[in-house]
């Protein structure tokens, strides 16, 4: 089987003892490659650093929505970002490096850790989406408690030029359709295990149009457990249940999406 995590932070502090185990791992239950998310300015560094390890790990880039503003808070386990980014320099080292990144994100926006900064979350992002339909690459979303708003800048700034991937999507079942309807593609994290609302993704969402992630170190299938790429493996057997169909159906399907999202765009350069 060939399996795919297209969104995660091994860069993250909980790997740092064990990432090749936890790389090893992946492979030997069948991950093929491994998307690991920049955030911000250091950690994009960072994620291009760790990918040089072991050739099953990509890199998408990103300008997390807190993080753009500079409100991280505290230690989250991943670089945080304390002063606002310069959009046109990461911009810049961004598309330096766009022949070796596979997307853009995790890029989007964030309304539940920030209340106040709405207007200016939506100009950011808004500039995102024109520089990733700009450079040609996919565009990873997370949308937490944006959802509507979100799709709306999406609708307006990408008509189809670049797929478009909704990360860990919480919105709605009305959402649901309209991210449908545009054509865009929902992940599925491991925590589908603990989660209707996934379910309910997964039930109304074709599966030609469903990519499996992991967002580890979080969105873990038990409880106060720290994900990792391998768990892969209970979304994709969670997919087949909900589906109907077996785990390597799903799996071959998933792995033919990754490849149209993420390959095929290469070779379309502008
Ligand atoms: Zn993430």
């Amino acid at each position: 089987m060939n399996l795919v995590d297209v969104h995660c932070h091994l860069n993250h502090k909980l790997f740092k003892d064990d990432i090749d185990t936890v790389i090893q791992r992946a492979k030997d239950v069948g991950v093929k490659t491994i998307i690991i998310s920049g955030t911000n300015t250091q950690s994009n560094k960072q994620v291009l650093e760790l990918a040089k390890k072991d050739p099953v790990l990509n890199v998408s880039l990103g300008i997390h929505p807190i993080d753009a503003l500079g409100l991280s808070e505290g230690d989250t386990g991943i670089p945080t970002q304390s002063k606002p980014i310069d959009l046109e320099q990461e911009f810049a080292f961004i598309e330096k490096n766009k022949d070796t990144i596979l997307a853009i994100g995790e890029v989007g926006m964030d309304f539940h850790w920030d209340k106040d900064h709405h207007t200016e979350q939506a100009v950011i992002f808004t500039k995102i989406c024109q520089f990733a339909v700009r450079i040609n690459k996919p565009i990873i979303v997370h949308a937490w408690e944006a959802e509507e708003e979100c799709l709306d800048i999406l609708e307006k700034e990408i008509h189809g030029e670049i797929p478009v991937i909704l990360h860990c999507f919480g919105g709605r079942k009305a959402l649901i359709t309209r991210g449908k309807d545009l054509g865009y593609y929902f992940t599925v994290p491991p925590s589908i295990l603990k989660s209707s609302n996934f379910e309910t993704l997964v039930k109304k969402v074709d599966i030609q149009k469903l990519l499996t992630e992991t967002d580890a170190p979080w969105q873990s299938p038990f409880k106060d457990t720290r994900n990792e790429p391998a768990f892969v493996t209970k979304t994709v057997q969670k997919i087949a249940d909900i589906k109907g169909i077996s785990t390597e159906e799903v799996a071959e399907q998933i792995w033919k999406n990754y490849q149209k999202v993420f390959l095929s765009h290469l070779t379309k350069h502008t």
